[in-house]
């Protein structure tokens, strides 16, 4: 089987509608926490497995011998994440299975939220296991998801300088994850993907002036003004202070991703954030 982790999420929704289009849904397995949440996938024929990462003994019996598995790192910057993947690795190892595909973060952040990614890397290695990092770029649904209060006030505010994101849409990087699935000769490969395309928040905000027809700047803040910002619109403190790390880090240039592995494995261009923009207007 191909069995997708987190396939309630996001990304892992994007992975098994794209899954469908290639193989029979009766060799999908779709690990989620909440059956109902995954009720449509079930009503498509995908398995559903129920598994928490915090409980590792819901992940026994959850891989077979030669299954390809895609570990989606968790959402939950409040656990330890390590841990929550450290149980599913060990799982798929006392299972055998072909491949452990992980969806990481670029080998060149080193803002504080990319610990537990180069972390949970570590262990994969040490398995032993045959692997696939996934090691995903930003995506452009992080920016075009919060138009609202970037409309409200014509501004994009950020930390991050004139540093460049190379940002591609998550069904991009569900296709990359795809490939490794159904296609050969991935194993023990790391993938440095991002978008063809690395743009600024000056060229973000341009953009979003020329498809609202409205003047929309870009105002630059240092990080500890972003990180008040942030905490002032409501986020818990720690939250807002990885956030802000991000654009420390894409000021240095850690975002930008120039290996070009994304397009190649998908076999085609990437998204454009351009086109993000228009179906986020859309909403
Ligand atoms: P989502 O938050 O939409 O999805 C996270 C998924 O992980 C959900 O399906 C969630 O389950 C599942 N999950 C979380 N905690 C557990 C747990 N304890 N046990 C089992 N499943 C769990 O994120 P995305 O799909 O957008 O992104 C995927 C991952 O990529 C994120 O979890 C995060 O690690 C990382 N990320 C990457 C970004 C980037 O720009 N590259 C930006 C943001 C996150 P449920 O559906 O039940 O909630």
């Amino acid at each position: 089987s191909i069995v997708v982790t987190g396939a309630t999420g996001h990304l892992g929704r994007h992975v098994v509608a794209q899954l469908l289009e290639k193989v029979p849904a009766e060799r999908i397995t779709a690990v989620v926490r909440d059956a109902a949440k995954g009720a449509d996938l079930a009503a498509r024929g995908v398995r559903l497995a129920v598994a928490d990462y915090n409980a590792p003994e819901t992940l026994d019996g959850l891989f077979a011998a030669g299954d390809k598995v895609l570990l989606i790192s968790g959402s939950e910057v409040d656990k330890d994440r390590v841990a929550q993947h450290t149980a599913v690795i060990d799982a798929a190892k006392a299972a055998g299975v072909a491949l452990l595909a992980y969806t990481s973060a670029p080998g060149t952040l080193t803002a504080a939220l990319a610990a537990d990614h180069r972390a949970t890397e570590k262990v994969l290695l040490a398995s032993g296991l045959p692997y696939t990092l996934l090691r995903n770029g930003w995506y452009h649904e992080n920016y075009t998801e919060h138009l609202a209060p970037v409309l409200e006030h014509g501004a994009v505010v950020q930390a991050a300088g004139d540093g460049r994101v190379s940002s591609a849409a998550r069904a991009d990087y569900a296709a990359a994850a795809v490939a490794v699935l159904t296609g050969e000769g991935h194993e023990n490969a790391t993938y440095e993907l991002g978008g063809d395309e690395a743009w600024s928040f000056a060229e973000y905000a341009a953009e979003l002036s020329r498809q609202t027809g409205r003047e929309i700047v870009y105002r630059q803040v240092s990080v500890a003004d972003l990180t008040g910002i942030l905490t002032g619109a409501g986020l818990p403190a720690p939250v807002a202070a990885i956030l802000a790390g991000v654009d420390a880090s894409i000021a240095e240039g850690e975002l930008v991703v120039p290996s070009g592995d994304l397009s190649r494995l998908i076999g085609r261009p990437t998204t454009p954030l351009a086109e993000a923009v228009t179906a986020a207007l859309k909403n």
